[in-house]
């Protein structure tokens, strides 16, 4: 397994309309692997194979719920309807309000190329619509209501440098520990 580079907003890729997979070769169960670990690492929900430079029907999503992995999915229910924040790992930094279904049913293949249903509500749903747009090259930021906006906020850098300290202190604390264990040894 390898992280694969994130194509960003921009490239041609992102707004190419993606080859339904024929059949499951081990370039691409490789590829599924690779997508799965890059995800995770970037800390994203959803991955579609062209955002890793590949024009085919694949996505993975993981909304905290365990991996979910669809080939050639398609939507075939979908109702109600959500507003809300939304981003995307070819869109780093930023998100922007997008109106979506609150209720999908997605068919699909798995790994393993046999038929699967996926049903999703809210972020699920979202996730799914989201990463089946990108197949059809489609780019959340052409569904955006009103601005795209900066989630890097001056806010979460304090917490994260916060979080540093405490993490020091604690170090520190334990080094101290660790010393005062080992006195005691020598005594
Ligand atoms: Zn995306």
């Amino acid at each position: 397994m390898a992280l694969r580079q994130i194509r960003t907003l921009g490239d041609p890729i992102l707004e190419k309309s993606c080859r339904e997979v024929t059949e499951m070769t081990p370039r691409l169960e490789e590829l599924i692997q690779d997508m799965l670990e890059t995800m995770y690492d970037a800390e994203g929900v959803g991955l579609a194979a062209p955002q890793v430079g590949v024009r085919r029907r694949i996505v993975v999503i993981d909304v905290g719920e365990g991996p979910i992995i669809l080939v050639n999915p398609v939507i075939t229910e979908s109702d109600g309807e959500q507003t809300g924040a939304e981003g995307c790992l070819s869109v780093p930094g930023q998100a922007g309000t997008v109106t979506r279904p609150n209720h999908v049913v997605v068919k699909a293949l798995n790994e393993k190329m046999e038929e699967i249903e996926v049903e999703g509500t809210e972020l699920l749903a979202r996730a799914l619509c989201h990463e089946l747009d990108h197949l059809d090259g489609v780019m959340y930021v052409t569904k955006v209501e009103g601005e795209l906006y900066d989630t890097d906020s001056e806010e979460e850098e304090e917490t994260e440098e916060q979080g540093e300290e405490t993490s020091a202190e604690e170090t520190a604390a334990a080094q101290a520990g660790k010393e005062e264990r080992s006195d005691e040894n020598t005594k």
